[in-house]
């Protein structure tokens, strides 16, 4: 019925998460609220495990991808679902760390990593270093040196593909601050310089070629250029590559016309690629990694807000505009992203009107969603965004001074608070 399986109506007519009345929610947390099912991105977790040790027996490791939602408490669920962990800085290691992650489940990506953020994963032996340019390479080997420490790294490459997505969010293509190119040659003779550097050792090749791709064909084509990359250097030059990270990317219902893979089914074609080449070149079958973000927590989560002033402009447009926006999802603003929404109260009622839900910030572009079909609403009623679980904790700015909202998760047809709300004294508290 809804765009997300984890959410349901109960007795009272309401919207239900996990089975927990959301109306409920609001009144206990208050609003703007983030709500994640946890017992959805477990489940989610183990449809990638699952796959992964169906098609290539066992000899795979999902990392979950920590910047589309990082906390204390999902580092530790992606620890307890055995996932290992993608981190892109100081701070989403820092939380690993602190949540007490696997350190050699950790792989560290990033196009710029500093050299305090180098020394920090080395000091805390994460187990890889995703190296992205030569000049991190040099460093890191210094580094390495410094602390008496052999280093495995893996490369970042550009294997070239366009993944029909938004040019924000397309990285695999040449043009592309992140990695080295395939097709130039520029990946070949940076891995050929790594393997000869003291204190690396050159262990994998990664790729991440997009992000909400619903198109089966660049994951295939991706697969199969880098599973050749891998027979070429070990054919030119007797580099034995044992890793090969396919990063994530996978898409997700956000709306009734979107239209994802079934991701074990994308997994399955995949591994075909990669065994028929491994075959037909003769080499070993890699360790298989890949890294869902946002297909692990999209669509296990809500945005919960409360409806103020309703503005309806004759002939123009009606603004339903709610108690947060841009600072906790500012996902429209920046890449015009399409949300559903229902009423927490009837969810199922009928959608007579065309509305645009905006935010409470002060820019014009402080939309949620526009125009948008939607029941009758008026102040002072709730509204849940949905599928709003990756990218919007993680996005969220304090923009006007809008503290965060906190998160809560539902498991066991329980709640629980798992990052708190923002308090005033939280806002000003580097102020001198
Ligand atoms: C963002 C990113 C991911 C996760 O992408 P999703 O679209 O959230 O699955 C994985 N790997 C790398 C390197 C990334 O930058």
């Amino acid at each position: 019925m809804f765009v997300m399986d984890c959410l349901g109506v109960n007795e009272k007519n309401n919207l239900t998460i996990g089975g927990v009345d959301v109306a409920e929610l609001a009144q206990e947390y208050q609003t703007p609220l983030y709500v994640m099912d946890e017992d959805k991105i477990r489940e989610n977790c183990r449809c990638y495990t699952g796959a992964m040790k169906r098609y290539y027996d066992g000899n795979g490791l999902v990392l979950y991808a920590s910047k589309a939602f990082s906390c204390l408490h999902i580092c530790r669920i992606a620890a307890e679902e055995g996932l290992g962990l993608d981190v892109v800085s100081d701070g989403e290691l820092y939380t690993a760390i602190k949540a007490g992650f696997p350190m050699d489940k950790v792989y560290f990506h990033g196009n710029n990593k500093t050299e305090d953020e180098l020394t920090l994963a080395l000091e805390n032996n994460v187990g890889r270093i995703v190296v992205d340019n030569k000049f991190e390479l040099s460093l890191l080997s210094g580094i390495a040196g410094r602390l008496g420490k052999e280093v495995a790294v893996s490369f970042r490459i550009k294997p070239g593909i366009d993944a029909h997505t938004h040019d924000f969010i397309m990285t695999g293509q040449i043009d592309s601050k992140f990695g080295v190119a395939l097709e130039t040659g520029e990946a070949e003779e940076i891995i050929v310089y790594a393997s000869q550097l003291p204190n690396i050792n050159v262990v994998g090749v990664h790729c991440h070629i997009g992000s909400q791709i619903f198109d089966i064909d660049p994951f295939l084509l991706a697969a199969d250029k880098m599973t050749s990359l891998i027979a070429d250097l070990k054919d030119r030059h007797g580099i034995v590559i044992s890793e090969l990270n396919l990063g994530g990317g996978y898409g997700i219902k956000y709306t009734s016309s979107d239209d994802p893979v079934p991701y074990d089914a994308y997994i399955k074609s995949v591994s075909e690629v990669v065994k028929k080449v491994c075959a037909d070149r003769g080499v070993t079958l890699p360790k298989i990694l890949m890294e869902p973000g946002r297909s692990i927590v999209a669509p296990a989560g809500i945005t919960v807000y409360s409806v103020g002033a309703v503005k309806e402009i004759p002939d123009v447009r009606t603004y339903v505009s709610v108690d947060g926006g841009m600072a906790d999802n500012p996902r429209y603003i920046m890449y015009e992203s399409k949300y559903d929404a229902l009423p927490v109260h009837d969810p199922a009622a009928k959608r007579e009107k065309i509305v645009t839900i905006a935010g409470k910030c002060c820019e014009s572009g402080d939309i949620l969603i526009k125009d948008i079909a939607f029941p009758k609403i008026d102040a002072g009623d709730l509204i849940a965004v949905l599928a709003t679980g990756a990218y919007n904790y993680s996005m969220s700015s304090n923009y006007n001074r809008i503290p965060k909202p906190p998160v809560v998760m539902i498991s066991g047809g329980k709640s629980k608070l798992v990052v708190k709300r923002e308090s005033y004294d939280d806002l000003i508290k580097n102020d001198i």
